[in-house]
């Protein structure tokens, strides 16, 4: 069944309340009805009582007493609703019968031996009769007694009854559906609102926010859910602009600068060595942007979880003795000492070549930013299993160290122009701790040196 949403709610509503009704309904039903035969049969079993204080037993053999009395005074005329009592001996022999029943006879059965209320019908009338079997002293049922009274009044109040829940049930089944319906249509009145706002967002508006209803209900949360939603979209929508924006901005200024080299060839006719110095120029802009390509792809490889990193136990003494030997020509001809303090026993886990990366990428701003002649410490503090990374080079101005493992940021943009650089080193090294679930962070003191802090996950 292809129902709307409004229209489900409206439909089970109305068939949770139609079958609560229905419920009742038979629950009224039957306690008028027990209720009703229950008065009748008090009322025989109070015509029953009075019989039988006027019987007596003589011989096994049951006889009213003052029988023309009793017919006169209560059964001898045949009233609205009269009482029929027949009393009938063991073989089936007429006793007693009222003179009402003129001389017609209550069916009844002959060895009941426990009394029996039921419906019938006497003369065309609708009655409720009672049989009363008749004991002797040693409990030997000697007599039957049938009282009959007229039923007609409670048959007509049930049918009465039955009637007009019949007649009602539908009525009010039409009416929970019309109430239902109303009820359905004002409860998701307010989500369709939030739809028509919803409807009205796109790529121009992403800063709109749904409006938040006044209550603090489902609707409100479903609102605020969505809200969330839509500030997270705007967010990485903003980050993906501005990164084109970088992009391209950083792309544009080693294309300028092969363009003009080229331009300048062009011109006229040069110096053969003229030509060489603008092609080394060209192919030094063209490395500038394999480098900021490169570093791209990886900071979008990790972006899309494309990078798992691969983690395994490292000594990292030795792991890093082996990377200063790959680093010893360019560190010298920055003269600069390395002092490492890292135990010989210095177990690690972490993923070797993300760690490579991560500390070349250090390696790399300690060469660029260090200066001269001044010593580079490499140490270990074993109690928050921490690595120090400490140059004595220009710091870093406290306003800057807050962004700097942010993506394209460069700290002091206009010192460093002539140091060649991307802002991606740190941003890079900042993801691939955070895969190993190395907490990266940075101390500096402008003029004095800068510390990277690599705190590993635990030790072994
Ligand atoms: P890049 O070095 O290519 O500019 P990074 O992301 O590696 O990019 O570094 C971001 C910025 O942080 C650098 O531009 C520099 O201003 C600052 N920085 C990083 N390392 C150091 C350091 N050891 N000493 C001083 N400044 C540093």
């Amino acid at each position: 069944m292809k129902l709307k949403f409004k229209n489900r709610i409206a439909f089970f509503n109305t068939l949770a309340a139609a079958t609560s009704t229905l419920i009742v309904f038979v629950a009224v039903y039957f306690v008028v009805f027990l209720t009703a035969y229950k008065h009748l049969d008090d009322d025989i079993r109070n015509e029953q009582e009075e019989v039988f204080k006027n019987i007596q037993i003589k011989d096994g053999h049951v006889s009213m007493r003052k029988s023309a009395e009793w017919d006169e005074k209560e059964h001898a005329e045949v009233e609205m609703n009269p009482t029929f009592i027949q009393i009938t001996d063991r073989t089936g022999e007429l006793v007693f019968l009222s003179a009402n029943m003129k001389n017609k006879y209550l069916p009844f059965n002959p060895s009941l031996k426990k009394t029996l209320f039921f419906n019938n019908q006497f003369e065309c009338k609708q009655i409720r009769q009672g049989q009363f079997p008749i004991f002797n002293q040693d409990g030997l049922a000697i007599a039957q007694l049938s009282v009959g009274i007229s039923r007609a009044e409670s048959a007509l109040v049930l049918n009465n009854l039955f009637l007009t829940l019949l007649i009602a049930f539908p009525l009010l089944s039409l009416i929970f559906v019309w109430a239902s319906s109303f009820a359905a249509a004002q409860g998701i009145a307010p989500i369709h609102r939030l739809i028509e706002a919803a409807r009205e967002i796109d790529d121009q508006n992403i800063g709109t926010r749904l409006p938040l209803p006044p209550r603090h209900d489902e609707i409100y949360l479903l609102a605020t859910t969505i809200n969330e939603l839509l500030l997270r979209i705007d967010t990485s929508f903003q980050r993906e602009k501005q990164i084109t924006a970088d992009i391209s901005h950083e792309l544009r200024s080693p294309l300028a600068g092969i363009r003009g080299n080229l331009e300048v060839l062009l011109r006229k006719r040069r110096e053969p060595e003229q030509y060489e110095l603008k092609i080394e120029q060209v192919l030094h802009e063209t490395d500038r942007m394999n480098k900021l390509l490169e570093q791209l792809l990886q900071l979008s490889r990790m972006e899309t979880g494309n990078i798992k990193p691969n983690t395994e136990q490292i000594a990292l003494r030795r792991f890093c003795t082996s990377l200063l030997e790959k680093w010893e020509t360019l560190l010298a001809e920055h003269q600069l000492t390395v002092e490492l303090t890292i135990p010989n026993e210095t177990p690690i886990l972490a993923d070797s070549n993300l760690l490579e990366v991560i500390l070349g990428n250090l390696l790399s701003n300690s060469l660029k930013y260090g200066s001269k002649g001044t010593t580079l410490s490499i140490s270990w503090n074993e109690p928050t299993a921490t690595l120090a990374f400490a140059d004595r080079g220009q710091g870093i101005p406290p306003e800057h160290l807050p962004h700097i493992f942010d993506r394209f940021y460069r700290a002091d943009v206009s010192r460093n122009t002539k140091i060649p650089g991307t802002g991606l080193g740190l941003s890079i090294a900042k993801k691939m701790a955070d895969l190993q679930g190395i907490q990266l962070s940075v101390q500096s003191e402008e003029g004095r040196g800068t510390t990277f802090f690599m705190q590993f996950p635990f030790k072994l």
